[in-house]
């Protein structure tokens, strides 16, 4: 929440230098205690403010004047995210194309991802939670920027992914996917390069998977049972990420082939769950 300005100011004659001073600290509390929890603050708590502190009568000036604004309903103005919903809507013989690492060895352009048992695909799954974290992000302020453009065509190639990620200037950069286990296994897990290939992925992108993980426990998904350390997996063979110079995750939200999890993956509201989760932690580590 913020100020408004439908406070109007207390109209009183008078006028003492010292009863001012004592005004204006009475007010600056208010103002830091609104920053600090979130408030609108009304003329009249200014008032009762004076009251208590036993000031005489005066003009108030009116309140928007003088209070800060409470924390921002737009935390990430300024912030660029760059989204990768995993894998590609259709794919062609360029898929087996082979592209740098990152390592100095090559890897297939891109795979065709994995899928419920129902045949619900993960390219669509990724596709659409990205489009909901899309939504949330830019409500929140930040520009978003996607690694492709739809969930029909072929998509790029994980290095070119990479590179469109860089340019992009991102505050930080999210692979979604989903991953292809046994059916008893399950959970999410958080990828970020290592060996780290420079300053970014030795720092802040492990700080950024670190608050990531945390953040998801926070939102009540489970660090993944099979495969990873507490939910979070350094990775050596992940393209995008080893090509990144920006801070750079890639979350395997669950596992398809968990009857759980793919009924939560196929569920609007589950999607909606897994987006909201991620972009939490997106707030987490750039505006917490
Ligand atoms: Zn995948």
């Amino acid at each position: 929440m913020r100020a408004t300005s439908r406070a109007p100011g207390i109209r009183m004659p008078g006028t003492r230098p010292r009863a001012e001073q004592v005004r204006h600290a009475a007010l600056a509390l208010a103002a830091l205690a609104c920053v600090l929890v979130g408030c609108t603050i009304p003329t009249d708590g200014a008032a009762t403010a004076r009251g208590q502190i036993g000031g005489a009568p005066e003009p108030v000036p009116e309140v928007t004047a003088q209070v800060p604004r409470p924390a921002s309903s737009t935390p990430l103005a300024g912030r660029t995210v760059f989204l990768d919903p995993g894998h590609s809507g259709s794919q062609d013989a360029a898929m087996t194309a082979q592209v740098p690492t990152g390592r100095g060895d090559t890897k297939d352009c891109q795979t065709t991802g994995t899928a419920t048992d129902d045949g619900y695909p993960e390219h669509t799954f990724t596709w659409q939670v990205v489009g909901l974290m899309r939504t949330g992000l830019e409500q929140l302020g930040a520009r978003v920027v996607l690694s492709r453009t739809d969930d029909t065509s072929v998509g790029n190639c994980v290095d070119e992914r990479a590179a469109l990620a860089n340019a992009s200037g991102a505050d930080a950069v999210v692979s979604i996917h989903a991953d292809g286990a046994g059916q008893d296994q399950r959970g999410f897990h958080v990828c970020y390069s290592a060996p780290p290939l420079n300053d970014v992925q030795a720092g802040a992108s492990v700080t950024f998977a670190t608050t990531m993980r945390d953040t998801l426990v926070a939102a009540g998904l489970t660090p993944a049972n099979y495969t990873g350390t507490a939910g979070l997996q350094p990775r050596a063979d992940l393209a995008g990420l080893n090509l990144s110079e920006r801070p750079s995750i890639l979350v395997e939200l669950g596992n398809m082939r968990s009857p759980d999890e793919a009924r939560e993956m196929t569920d609007e509201a589950g999607r909606a769950r897994y987006a909201r989760a991620v972009v939490q932690g997106v707030v987490g580590y750039l505006a917490g």
